[in-house]
């Protein structure tokens, strides 16, 4: 296979293809069990051969046809259960030990909650949260909402 450069594209993410194995980047395993940032792939485009000339043919000749390949370009960041677990338990410890600190502290804790909003998001907790820390997030999320909303606002 040809392998030609009409169209290149980078950075594309193919959501219905399974994220391979890779090292879990808490101790190092091989896993894909948590997809904390998916594979980013390049595409170009591909001549194949589909018929040529047999052997005996007076004058070679082939037929091809394009067609687009993909090549990993960015491995995808992966987290075995384990680490992922783990995580989620400091998680959690964190969140309930800073909560009342940060509802009470108002606009001084939104640094604080905004990056515990965020690692919550990369880390997909979210839906394995016990029914506690989830509520407390909740509480969170709308305590910096309504923050944000408000200094806008101002501004
Ligand atoms: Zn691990």
């Amino acid at each position: 296979m040809r392998r030609i450069q009409l169209r290149s594209q980078v950075g594309i993410l193919r959501p219905k293809v399974a994220t391979r194995y890779g090292i879990c980047m808490g101790c190092g395993v091989g896993t894909r069990s948590h997809v904390l940032e998916p594979a980013e792939y390049e595409s170009y485009d591909a001549e194949i051969i589909i018929n040529e000339s047999d052997a005996f043919a007076s004058k070679e000749w082939e037929e091809v046809d394009t067609v687009t390949k993909y090549a990993i370009s960015q491995s995808a960041i992966v987290m075995c259960h384990k680490c992922w677990v783990k995580k989620k338990t400091v998680f959690e410890r964190i969140i309930n030990a800073n909560h009342t600190k940060w509802i009470e502290g108002g606009m001084q804790s939104i640094r604080p909650v905004m990056q515990i909003l965020k690692s919550l998001r990369y880390m997909q907790f979210e839906a394995e949260l016990s029914d506690s820390t989830r509520d407390k997030v909740r509480e969170l999320r709308v305590m910096s909402k309504g923050l944000l909303t408000k200094s806008t606002e101002e501004e």
